[in-house]
């Protein structure tokens, strides 16, 4: 028997793999792919290096060259450029003023390998069917391998599924995004012009387009191949009538810089579609079990904060089961810290995203703001933990207010129709009052 089973050997999964086997846990990962896997999400956050550095996995993050991300880069469709480097702002416990972008199918099996080189099981082409329980108490997991069925039991269960939401579904946790219905579009290219500025060259470039909630993202995945991405509300695509490749190049062509830098573009791999990605679950743990990663909680991408969700998830949710294994506790009281925790920094993240697809393309207004340029900066870090204040969510919604509210503000007609009256209710909950559900939103989608 082993102690903690492991659903899932993305990112959230084998980040947990790797802090439990650092913890003299025994843990198992179960992963239904064969890696290598393609994956979507390939730009990250600076504060991912702190847990790369806590499982001893940066020196394989620089041995295997991936593409150094210096910073960020927003294209108005009037041409104008904003850009922000991480270098700006130093950040405590990290050393290097650059982050990466990957190919998901090579960092994955990476983090995996690594995980399995600190002691975790890893074992390829398991899936798991459900989550056994005992009452109200993960117990276990029935899992199938080459057809062939079998039941495995372990003290914690870690849902780590990912978008699949294997416990979200079982339990019915699942609860829509009340605001966001996005729709992402994506493939590699060759022949990108990421500009003459080899520094800028590789930072991760966004394109405003002229559509609902509408932005193409250009990511360097190596020095010849660049993935693209079109995203917008999914009615965008519905009302277009046109096919997927139709609907893609349509938008690219939409922005000015944007048709510059594909003007030359080659295709090499199948248009891949997202969809129905926002949400959160009702609730993150119980007894005998956590949900990290995706498989808890998602937010919209714009701001490319899903990789080190996953990682400090996984971070926060593994010191709790240290605790639990030290104590014999393994009650949902015991893992509510890492929930509320997680879905405070998660709820940042989430305002800051709402804000700015509100603010659209006003945003940039706050990128160049003496006063807020290093708080939006600290955000776009990933400095979203354990924050009491966020100054600069509250100046955005002042300023959206009152543009609102004046007759006459020239910007008035470039805010756009998110509804920001209130502030969103996972953002306002205190931490230790934490509603076990969301009221007023869509259960069980
Ligand atoms: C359009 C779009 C763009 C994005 N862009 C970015 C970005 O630029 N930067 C960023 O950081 N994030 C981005 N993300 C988010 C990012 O993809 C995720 O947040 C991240 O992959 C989450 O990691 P995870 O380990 O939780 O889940 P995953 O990476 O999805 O891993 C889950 C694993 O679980 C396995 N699994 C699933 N079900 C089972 C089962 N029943 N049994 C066994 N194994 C199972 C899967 O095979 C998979 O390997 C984007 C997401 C979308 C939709």
């Amino acid at each position: 028997m082993t102690d903690v089973i492991i659903i899932g050997g993305g990112p959230a999964g084998s980040a947990m793999g790797s802090l439990l086997s650092k913890a003299g846990i025994k843990n198992v990962i179960l992963e239904s792919a064969n890696h290598p896997r393609p994956h979507v999400g390939e730009s990250m956050v600076t504060s991912s290096t702190r847990v790369f550095k806590e499982i001893g996995f940066l020196p394989v993050m620089e041995c295997e060259g991936f593409v150094h991300k210096f910073g960020a880069s927003w294209h108005a469709p009037n041409g104008k450029e904003f850009a922000i480097e991480f270098g700006e702002f130093p950040q405590e416990g990290i050393d290097q003023d650059y982050t990466y972008h990957v190919d998901r199918s090579k960092f994955d099996l990476l983090m995996l390998k690594h995980a399995e080189s600190l002691g975790t099981k890893v074992y390829q082409g398991v899936h798991v069917k459900k989550i056994l329980f005992e009452g109200s108490k993960a117990v276990g997991v029935r899992a199938v391998v080459a057809g062939h069925e079998f039941d495995l039991y372990a003290k914690v269960i870690v849902d780590a599924t990912g978008r699949n939401t294997l416990l979200g579904n079982q339990l019915k946790l699942k609860v829509k995004d009340p605001i966001f219905n996005q729709y992402a579009v994506h493939a590699w290219f060759t022949g990108v012009n990421r500009g003459d500025d080899l520094h800028t060259a590789d930072f991760i470039h966004i394109y405003f387009l002229k559509v609902e909630r509408g932005w193409v993202w250009q990511i360097p995945i190596n020095a010849e191949v660049t993935s693209v991405g079109v995203v917008a509300d999914r009615n965008v695509l519905k009302e277009s009538h046109s096919d997927i490749e139709a609907y893609f190049f349509t938008h690219v062509n939409s922005n000015p810089d944007l048709e510059r830098a594909m003007k030359s573009a080659t295709r090499i791999n199948e248009f891949k579609t997202e969809g129905d990605y926002s949400y959160s679950l009702s609730k993150f743990c119980g007894d005998g079990f956590v949900c990290i990663g995706d498989a808890a909680r998602f937010v919209d991408p714009i701001f490319s904060s899903g990789v080190s969700v996953a990682l400090y998830s996984a971070k926060y949710a593994s010191e709790r089961i240290k605790l639990a294994f030290d104590t014999g506790d393994f009650s949902e009281a015991m893992f509510m810290p890492y929930e509320e925790k997680v879905r405070g920094g998660v709820s940042v993240w989430y305002e800051f995203i709402r804000l700015y697809y509100k603010l659209l393309p006003l945003f940039t207004h706050f990128i160049q703001s003496k006063t807020h340029r290093i708080e939006v900066l600290r955000l776009l870090q990933g400095e979203v933990y354990d924050r009491k204040q966020v100054p600069v969510l509250d100046a955005m919604r002042k300023y959206i207010k009152a543009v609102e509210m004046s007759d006459d503000h020239l910007m008035k007609q470039a805010l756009t129709s998110i509804p920001i009256d209130d502030e969103p209710e996972e953002f306002v909950i205190p931490a230790g009052e934490l509603s076990r559900s969301i009221p007023g939103v869509e259960q069980n989608i």
